[in-house]
């Protein structure tokens, strides 16, 4: 199975990367995890390929927050006619009701037309545990300023983004192929130092990087890349995060914008 990675920030865009999108080409059906502005690559080649053929478009959300969502606002011009279900986390996993909150994102005045207008898109939460075209997805609820909600897919790909480092979370990727994981910082970040006092309760919702290569090692998966990357730090810095992290688990890496990668650790 082949992931790629659309967007790899968090929070914002800069240049070189968009915020969180994830996709999986299996088959007719396509997987999508979050809607942040990295879904506009799909409109480029080679991401473009992507939809060639496909006939079954899946939109998985880990929460509401902009960065994940405002792709939704894209979706006339990314993704035109298209047939769509869109699958927020179920209000069993977070408390909240995810066909208000979706239609609430997507209403105007904020967008040109209401989600119920658009009748491409399906909207149909996801519980605990979902079959979507013979494949198995699982959800698990996370910590985080509002409750997100981590994804397994099979046995070959774990997401969980916009967490702190959850001993929890262990079981639930354990043997993955692949995870990808948040990480905004790490021990030795000379960031850390003089952050101001909106930012440091921010870093609490996050995941610091040498503890989620604990959880990888912990968990058995095969790769760790850390995604969600924090903004605020350039390309070196998020390089001597993936170096602390190799301390830990060496199998972890950061990579750019538009990378595929195997859930196969040997590819
Ligand atoms: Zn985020
Ligand atoms: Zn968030």
């Amino acid at each position: 199975m082949d992931v790629t990675l659309l967007g790899t920030l968090g929070w914002m865009p800069r240049d070189a990367r968009e915020t969180t999108c994830f996709a999986v080409r299996e088959g007719p059906v396509l997987f999508l995890f979050d809607a942040g502005t990295g879904l506009r690559r799909l409109l480029d080649q080679p991401h473009a390929a992507l939809l060639d053929g496909a006939s079954e478009v899946h939109l998985f959300l880990s929460h509401y927050h902009l960065d994940h969502v405002c792709g939704l606002a894209y979706l006339s011009g990314v993704l035109p006619g298209r047939e769509l279900v869109l699958h927020p986390p179920a209000e069993t996993l977070t408390g909240v009701d995810p066909v208000a909150a979706v239609s609430e994102l997507v209403r105007r005045p904020y967008n040109p037309a209401d989600l119920a207008d658009m009748r491409n898109v399906t909207v149909r939460p996801a519980g605990r545990e979902n079959e979507v075209a013979g494949h198995t997805i699982r959800l698990r609820p996370q910590q985080h300023t509002d409750t997100s909600v981590s994804f397994r897919l099979d046995d070959e790909l774990v997401v969980a983004t916009d967490t702190p480092p959850d001993p929890q979370a262990i079981a639930f990727a354990r043997g993955a192929g692949l995870w990808l994981h948040e990480a905004w910082y790490w021990a030795d970040d000379p960031g850390l130092r003089d952050l101001p006092e909106p930012l440091r309760r921010g870093y609490a919702a996050h995941s610091e990087a040498t503890a989620v290569a604990g959880l990888a090692a912990e968990a058995a998966v095969g790769r760790l890349i850390l995604v969600h990357l924090n903004p605020l730090s350039d390309e070196s810095a998020h390089l001597a995060m993936r170096d602390a992290a190799r301390a830990t688990f060496p199998r972890t890496d950061v990579v750019d914008d538009g990378t595929v990668a195997s859930t196969n650790a040997a590819v």
